[in-house]
């Protein structure tokens, strides 16, 4: 039997995003914890609802220990509100954490760096995995979308919803904040591939340690210009020059010489590093 509201109760609010509000719930049948996602679609176009629960079925089949889980959807048509029920990460997201360090002017441990770079691969694996000849393209990988469990583990989440929810007429609208881990093929308008998820993922692990994403500017041209020439400097000393050869082979302008996910966990180092710390 479907679902209902009635199965369960709200707990708090967590915040709210750019589509929707995010609640902590509690299911009255078994009192387990978890979120839901409340996104109003009455003012979306027939095209878009369609496109959105096409996205959620899609959400449901991925099931991956490095994945928020997608529970289940109920949907209001009175109030057009669609909430979308998963997992709780107890952990918050790598958001939260960068701005906390930033703030008290200190540094995640490496170690923690490489598990959420091998944690995040393996999740990215999962989706490039192709799915019907097709791969899911995570194509919003950001610190806000990278969520920790309670031991810390990555459980990588918001998939396509932003696409959904941006028409994907053109990426200037795939966008909400300052674009910094668009790739330089996308700034050159060439489409998005699994290669682009690699890009931002050096982005992202560059900004977790260096608390500042590897390319700034005060506008979209500088910024632009900067990541099709793909300098930026080295991570902070107190990092190793491993990591940061490592995340220099992510943010790699060439599309051909940056590495596929198989490639990155096909690496020594990153299989040693498996070892130690999964
Ligand atoms: P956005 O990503 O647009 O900021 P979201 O609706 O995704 O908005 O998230 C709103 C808030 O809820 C954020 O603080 C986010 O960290 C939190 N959140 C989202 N999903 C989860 C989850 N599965 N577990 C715990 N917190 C979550
Ligand atoms: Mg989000």
């Amino acid at each position: 039997m479907a679902a209902t509201l009635d199965d369960y109760e709200v707990i708090a609010t967590i915040g709210t995003g750019s589509y929707g509000t995010c609640k902590k719930i509690r299911r009255k049948k078994d009192g387990k914890i978890m979120v839901w996602k409340e996104m109003e679609y009455g003012s979306m176009s027939e095209n878009e609802k369609q496109m959105l629960v096409s996205e959620v079925n899609l959400l449901r089949e991925l099931r991956h220990q490095h994945i928020v889980r997608y529970h289940d959807r109920i949907i209001d048509r009175n109030k057009t509100i669609i909430y979308i029920i998963m997992e709780y990460c107890q952990g918050g997201d790598l958001a939260s954490i960068i701005a906390r360090h930033r703030k008290d002017g200190t540094h995640v441990p490496e170690d923690f760096a490489w598990k959420i770079l091998i944690q995040t691969t393996l999740a990215l694996k999962e989706c490039h995995r192709r799915k019907n000849g097709k791969a899911v393209l995570h194509r919003d990988l950001k610190p806000a979308n990278v969520f920790l469990d309670m031991d810390s583990n990555v459980k990588l989440g918001d998939f396509g919803l932003a696409r959904v929810l941006h028409h994907e007429t053109s990426f200037a609208q795939t966008y909400v904040g300052t674009p910094y881990y668009m790739s330089p093929e996308l700034v050159n308008n060439m489409s998005y591939n699994e290669k682009s998820d690699i890009w931002a993922l050096g982005c992202m692990l560059y900004e977790l340690c260096a608390l500042t994403p590897p390319f700034t500017a005060s506008n979209q041209s500088e910024l632009n210009r900067k990541i099709r020439i793909g300098d930026f400097p080295r991570l902070p000393p107190q990092y190793s020059m491993e990591l940061d050869m490592m995340i220099r082979k992510l943010i790699q302008v060439e599309v051909a010489k940056r590495p596929s996910i198989g490639s990155v966990l096909a690496d020594a180092l990153i299989q040693s590093k498996m070892k130690i710390l999964n």
